[in-house]
Formats: structure tokens, C-alpha cells, sequence
């Protein structure tokens, strides 16, 4: 029988509400192959958010909660997830894909001898056929595949499992783990970027910019509209490696996946890097001087013309209708 361990995640006190799809996906799995799922929360000073994960129908809560989890490091939390998992016989790990668990998941699998499979954005079949989709090759290519190994670590695609449904009130369980500093990485400082704006994994709305609005100056043309929508700002790789954004804002295959309600793309070609990142957005607009732009090819709205005239234009008739 299939026992998942989800591993939630907590930021500065409060819940990632970004990696709760996970809940989504081990029920699902749950379901198909005849198990059952729990929660784990690692970190410092949060045993106040269990009741946040206490009512998705899980087996158990495991709340780990010391002042040597204060900061993540991916060496003694990997020990400390796989001695959990070890405790409670779990046989999958799961999570949400994200750089936490990108940096986490595959020592987790080494030390379990797992098979591991990354970005989940389905599962098909039943009990000991059940497979998982991924996509390959920034998302031109959906891989099916299937775990051989006893033990299984999944990284899931937020955008591709709902938040969790409202089941079954969870026990929650105060479990006491060692911190095992290997002593190979040294926790050293946090630099949070200070923003106004909304998380991009988490914004409604998300306007990203490319290559066409040339420099900061011109990228700054997104501010105010932002600023009115309450979007998050993304960008593409292009304008990160041009020193316009920094590297946190990057929408794609290497940067944030997101899908938002409604998602604006200003200036960029819609490389299939790119629109990996962003492909699941519900409302897609797109802004290009060149008509036969590919990301007109994914865009449910497409405006042909130059963001130079149209974002002012654009901005100026949001403000309006806002009153
Ligand atoms: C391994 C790998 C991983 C990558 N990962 C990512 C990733 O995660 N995210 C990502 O974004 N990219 C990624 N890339 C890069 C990707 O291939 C593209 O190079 C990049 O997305 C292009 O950015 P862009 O659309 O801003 O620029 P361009 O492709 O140069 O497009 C600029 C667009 O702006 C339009 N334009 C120009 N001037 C105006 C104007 N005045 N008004 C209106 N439109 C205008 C042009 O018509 C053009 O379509 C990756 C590449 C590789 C090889």
C-alpha cells in the first residue's frame, strides 16, 4: 500500500500556500493505488500553522518544529525528511516543484534509493500500472513514465493540481527529528527582495516583459499598470541576462512557472522556453509589433502594435475605468 509523505513548506512564519497542490496530488495518488497520505512541516516557530494543514483529510500532520530548522539547508533537512519517512514506513515522498524541493528532492531520493520523477503534471492508470506525465524539452513533449524503484520522490507542477479539497480533520503529531549538520554548507545570510508586488507564483494577475521594451527605462512602462491591477511583474530570460530585471522575475523553463487569472505578455517573441513557464495561464494577452510572433500561437487575446504606444494607452484606460 502506497503511504505518501507530503512535505509542505513554511517562509518567514507563514504557509507556502504555492505548495499545497502537493495534498492535491497524493490524494489523487492515494486514491489510485489504495493508500494514504500524511503532511510534514519542518521549520522553526510553526507549530501554530498545523491546523492550516489539518483539514485536507490526511492521515497525520507531522509537525517538526525546532530552532535548528530555523533556516533550510539542503543536507541535514534531507537527512531529517528521510529519518521521518523511515518513521512513519512512508513509501513516496511529495512536494511542489520548486526550488525548494529541486534542491531538496534528489538527495532525499539518493538517500532512499528512490526513482524520482520531476514537475508531475498527471497521473493515469490504477493501482500497479499507475503512471506520471511530465513535460519534456520545455514542455513540447510529455514523457510518461513509471516508477520501478519500492520507494517514489515526485515533484508536482502547482499549476497543474488544484489546491487540496476540504476532507477528514488530520491528528496532528509533534515529532522531535536530529539535526545533522554534515558540515558541508554553512547557512550564512538571507537577502529577501523587499517588493510591494504580489509573489509571482502566487499573483492573479501577471504582466511579463521581453526583449521588445529594450531597456529599464522602458521596462519601468509596466509599473503603473501593475501597480493598478495589483499584478505581479515577470520577465523573460533575455531581459534578465540584459541586466534590465533580476533573475527572481524570470518567467520559463529556468525561472518561475506560473498561472495566473490573466497573464500579459509585452514584447516578447513567446520562445518555447518561455512558454513553458506560463502556458497554463487562464487568459493569455498578447502585445507584439510583429504579427506573426509565436506567442500569438498560445495567446487568447492578441494586440498588434508597439508597447511604446500601447501600454501607455492601455495604462491610461485602466486608471480611468478605476475611477
Ligand atoms: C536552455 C534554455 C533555457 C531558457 N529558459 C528561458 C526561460 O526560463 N525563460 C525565458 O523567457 N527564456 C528562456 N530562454 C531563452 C529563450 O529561448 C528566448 O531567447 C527568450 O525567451 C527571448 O526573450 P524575448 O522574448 O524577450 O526576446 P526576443 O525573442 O528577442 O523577442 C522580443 C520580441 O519583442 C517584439 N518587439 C520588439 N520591439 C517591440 C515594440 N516596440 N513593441 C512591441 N513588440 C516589440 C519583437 O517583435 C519580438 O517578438 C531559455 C533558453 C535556453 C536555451
Amino acid at each position: 500500500m502506497n503511504n505518501i509523505l507530503v512535505i509542505a513548506e513554511a517562509f518567514q512564519g507563514k504557509l507556502r500556500k504555492t505548495s499545497l497542490p502537493a495534498v492535491t496530488f497524493a490524494a489523487q495518488l492515494a486514491g489510485k493505488t489504495g493508500g494514504e497520505f500524511s503532511i510534514a512541516l519542518l521549520g522553526s516557530g510553526i507549530s501554530g500553522l498545523a491546523g492550516e494543514l489539518s483539514s485536507f483529510g490526511a492521515k497525520s500532520v507531522y509537525i517538526v518544529d525546532a530552532p535548528e530548522f530555523t533556516n533550510y539547508l539542503a543536507g541535514p533537512w534531507a537527512k531529517a525528511v528521510v529519518t521521518l519517512a523511515d518513521k512513519i514506513g512512508a513509501t513516496a515522498i511529495a512536494g511542489v516543484a520548486d526550488t525548494f524541493t529541486r534542491d531538496l528532492f534528489p538527495r532525499v531520493a539518493a538517500r532512499l534509493n528512490a526513482g524520482m520523477v520531476s514537475e508531475v503534471t498527471a497521473i493515469f492508470g490504477e493501482g500497479a500500472d499507475v503512471t506520471f506525465q511530465r513535460p519534456m524539452w520545455a514542455g513540447n513533449v510529455l514523457g510518461t513514465v513509471k516508477v520501478q524503484t519500492p520507494k517514489s520522490v515526485f515533484s508536482v507542477r502547482g499549476t497543474d493540481f488544484e489546491p487540496p479539497a476540504a476532507g477528514a480533520t488530520s491528528p496532528v503529531q509533534n515529532v522531535t527529528l536530529a539535526y545533522e549538520d554534515d558540515g558541508k554548507a554553512k547557512y550564512v545570510k538571507f537577502e529577501p527582495t523587499v517588493s510591494a508586488r504580489p509573489d509571482l507564483g502566487e499573483a492573479s494577475v501577471v504582466i511579463s516583459g521581453g526583449r521588445g521594451l529594450k531597456d529599464k527605462a522602458g521596462f519601468g512602462l509596466l509599473d503603473e499598470m501593475a501597480d493598478l491591477l495589483g499584478a505581479a511583474i515577470g520577465a523573460t530570460r533575455a531581459v534578465v541576462d540584459a541586466g534590465i530585471c533580476p533573475n527572481d522575475l524570470q518567467v520559463g523553463q529556468t525561472g518561475r512557472v506560473v498561472a495566473p487569472q490573466l497573464y500579459f505578455a509585452v514584447g516578447l517573441s513567446g520562445a518555447i522556453q518561455h512558454v513553458a513557464g506560463m502556458k497554463s495561464s487562464k487568459v493569455i494577452v498578447a502585445i507584439n509589433k510583429d504579427e506573426e510572433a509565436p506567442i500569438f500561437a498560445v495567446a487568447d487575446y492578441g494586440l498588434v502594435g508597439d508597447v511604446f504606444k500601447v501600454i501607455p494607452e492601455l495604462t491610461e484606460a485602466i486608471r480611468k475605468h478605476k475611477g
